[in-house]
């Protein structure tokens, strides 16, 4: 029987882990219940449980055999702060929080490679699972990484994957190199001189210069990044003044830059910096730049990329694994991971109907249907990387 078969076979199961994943979400480093259910899973299926790597972060690790390869596989865990907007039954219980990025499905797909991985143990070597905590922004994936995940737990490659709305059930999507954004936020505080409203020349207004500012910033993509590569620089805040007849003392720009390539991000960096503290002291006023990269670019490696999609491919067939998917603007914190070991990210669909929702939503639903490819394709990772000599 195939792995695809046999994970098909507990599909029901897989089905009411992810909706009650669904209807317990948690924030990132929040993940206690989810954490404690996956624990709890990895341990009823004979795995060693690694609890707290990362904070709230799991790792299950399963050896089999003799070999020294090993095999990483990871998984997000974290909710979103988003109230939820659907009517399905096992709509959100917690207020205010939503699993709107499909992280339930990801847990489960793992959870349930886990299982028949267990059951059936045809590999010869180590899977470390990895459950990660606050994948969304807060910084899971570098907290793993941090406390010392790849030295305890040696990863000859890593694999993850994302759902994708818009790309049909039982397609996957990848590209080698490059595929999703690194980010960074940044904050510039424009200080002048407070004055009356009505008294101009008596002050330094710090809201001409934060304009001055903002506008000139446009210039960095259109003028310093070459047209051939690709990064995007958004303000997306500016605050300044709380009344009517008062210049304000200060200014606070704020934003995020995305690149495909750290020079790249650094080259935004720089400029920004020029451009602020130059504009700022034609003005006689002061501008200071703190510019933070929170995500590396997400890069696959070539080999381990075309490891993935011929995997999916004995899956599904290659005519629906797209090898050339598009480029992703988003970041994504398995980057972290994958800065250290050689390893590949992939995009699963999660259906491509009417009335399917975009990631980050609050009608969004991750489509169980996409449950048992998933699955299948993180076991199929691991039979293959580590097939018995
Ligand atoms: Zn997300
Ligand atoms: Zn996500």
């Amino acid at each position: 029987m195939s792995a695809r078969e046999r994970i098909a076979e507990f599909h029901n199961e897989l089905t009411n882990w992810r909706r009650d994943i669904h209807a317990h979400p948690e924030l990132g480093f929040e993940e206690q219940r989810t954490s404690d259910l996956v624990a709890q899973k990895l341990a009823q299926f004979g795995y060693e449980v690694f609890r707290g790597v990362g904070r709230t972060g799991v790792v299950g690790r399963l050896r089999v055999g003799s070999s020294p390869r090993s095999i990483g596989l990871r998984a997000d865990m974290d909710a979103l702060p988003i109230e939820e907007a659907t009517n399905l039954t096992y709509r959100s219980r917690h207020e205010g929080r939503m699993h709107a990025c499909g992280h339930d499905g990801h847990t489960t797909m793992l959870l349930g490679a886990a299982r028949y991985l267990a059951e059936t143990r045809n590999f010869d070597g180590t899977i470390n699972l990895i459950f990660q905590p606050a994948e969304e922004g807060l910084g899971g994936g570098e907290a793993m990484v941090e406390d010392g995940l790849f030295d305890r737990f040696p990863c000859d490659a890593i694999f993850g994957m994302h759902n994708r709305p818009g790309l049909a059930i039982g397609k996957f999507q990848i590209r080698t190199g490059p595929m999703m954004a690194g980010g960074a936020y940044f904050d510039i505080t424009v200080t002048g001189c407070g004055a009356h409203g009505a008294r101009p020349e008596a002050g330094i207004d710090p809201v001409i210069v934060a304009s001055h500012i903002t506008t000139a910033l446009q210039t960095i993509v259109s003028r310093n990044v070459r047209p051939i590569d690709t990064a995007v620089l958004s303000v997306t805040q500016i605050h300044a003044g709380d009344a009517y007849n008062v210049i304000p003392e200060c200014a606070f720009i704020r934003g995020t830059a995305r690149a495909f390539e750290p020079r790249i991000l650094g080259l935004i960096e720089q400029n920004m910096g020029r451009i602020a503290s130059g504009v700022a002291s034609g003005f006689g006023a002061t501008a200071e730049l703190d510019f933070r990269t929170l995500f590396p670019p997400l890069v696959n490696d070539a080999a381990e990329a075309e490891f993935i999609a011929d995997t999916a491919a004995e899956l599904v067939g290659a005519e629906n694994v797209n090898r050339n998917g598009n480029l992703v603007m988003a970041s994504e914190d398995f980057s972290f991971m994958l800065d250290r070991r050689p390893g590949a990210y992939i995009q699963i669909g999660n259906g491509d109907g009417l009335g399917g929702c975009e990631v980050h939503n609050p009608g969004y639903d991750f489509n169980d249907e996409a449950l048992p490819f998933g699955a299948s394709l993180f076991a199929r990772l691991a039979e293959r990387k580590l097939a018995p000599g």
